[in-house]
């Protein structure tokens, strides 16, 4: 495949789906351009304990750092290039794909790959929690087991990441009151036997910064109001697709893939809430640069 384009194929995000289609599109000699934000494997770094990835991984980091060796091995190749950057608009043309970063640079190829994933819920997403003046809050599937030991400590929300926590760091010697709305309740079932929780089901909660940490004022949904003060609060609510302008999203935020420009393809977690797992965005990824490579070959593309 070749064009007056920068690339045959610009994949944006280099998770598990992005690094996958650039391996793939690059095994296919097609040139390719990565533009990740962050690092690649960024949100592999945080999972400490792994056990649904074929090939003997168990943890996260070493998976992200065999996922960046890919891309470094096809770089020295010569087909593969990694951008430092965001990307903010993508947009399907007759004859080309374009991705617009924020720094105003605009690259065009074939096709476009959009593996951008989901982003962590912040108070200011959901109604169930009132904190305008508390500063920005760490999510708990990035906090470290060192700096909570000890300390009384509020957890937001009581989606999966709590119990990966849980089993990532079986001798932290934590305790967390996890304020939960109804619509998290059935998620406490696999934590319901842990002992460093106190789990409590509210209707409402206002966070406001106080001396050394945070007020906390909970609704129970049982009746009654408690106030109390905590060292730190961690967001544990769940995730928003990471869609850019330019794509046609679903009535839940989500990318299908099927709604979208022939030119733009989607990838991974960003296609929608169900099968969200590494392996699966492997597969997506993959299969996303194998498109337009067949589209090439048989002359549509
Ligand atoms: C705490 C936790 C535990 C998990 N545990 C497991 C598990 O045990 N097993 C499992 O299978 N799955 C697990 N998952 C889910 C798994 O991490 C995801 O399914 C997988 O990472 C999705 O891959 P992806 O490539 O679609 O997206 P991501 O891995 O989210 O990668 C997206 C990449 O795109 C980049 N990006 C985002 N926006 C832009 C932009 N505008 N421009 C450029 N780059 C951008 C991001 O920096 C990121 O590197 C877990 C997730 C979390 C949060």
């Amino acid at each position: 495949m070749t064009g007056p384009w920068d690339a045959d194929l610009l994949v944006v995000g280099a998770g598990p789906a992005g690094v996958a289609a650039a391996v793939m599109a690059s095994s296919l000699r097609m040139r390719t351009v990565v533009v990740e934000a962050e690092e690649v494997g960024s949100k592999l770094r945080a999972i400490g304990s792994l056990e649904n990835v074929p090939g003997g991984w168990s943890a996260g980091p070493e998976l992200a750092d065999a996922l960046a060796a890919d891309l470094s091995r096809h770089q020295e190749l010569g087909r593969v290039t990694v951008l430092q950057g965001r990307v903010v608009r993508v947009t399907g043309r007759e004859d080309r794909a374009e991705a617009v970063l924020d720094d105003g640079r605009v690259l065009a190829a074939a096709a476009v790959v959009v593996a951008t994933g989901v982003t962590t819920l912040t108070p200011a997403d959901v109604p169930w929690v009132d904190a305008p003046a508390a500063p920005w809050l760490p999510p708990l599937w990035r906090a470290a087991a060192d700096g909570l030991e000890g300390r009384r400590v509020v957890v937001l929300g009581a989606d999966r990441p709590l119990g990966t926590w849980l089993r990532a760091h079986p001798l932290a010697k934590v305790q967390f009151d996890v304020l939960f709305p109804a619509g998290d309740r059935y998620k406490t079932a696999e934590v319901a036997e842990e002992q460093r929780l106190r789990l409590d089901e509210i209707t409402q909660v206002g966070i406001t910064p106080a001396p050394n940490g945070f007020r906390i004022t909970a609704e129970h949904a049982g009746g009654g109001t408690h106030s109390f003060v905590v060292d730190a609060v961690l967001t544990n609510m769940g995730s928003k697709p990471a869609a850019l302008e330019g794509l046609t999203l679903g009535t839940d935020g989500y990318c299908p893939p099927e709604d979208q420009h022939p030119r733009v393809l989607v990838a991974g977690d960003l296609k929608g809430s169900r099968m969200q797992r590494i392996a699966v965005a492997m597969g997506d990824g993959s299969r996303s640069a194998l498109t337009p490579y067949y589209q090439a070959q048989a002359g549509t593309g």
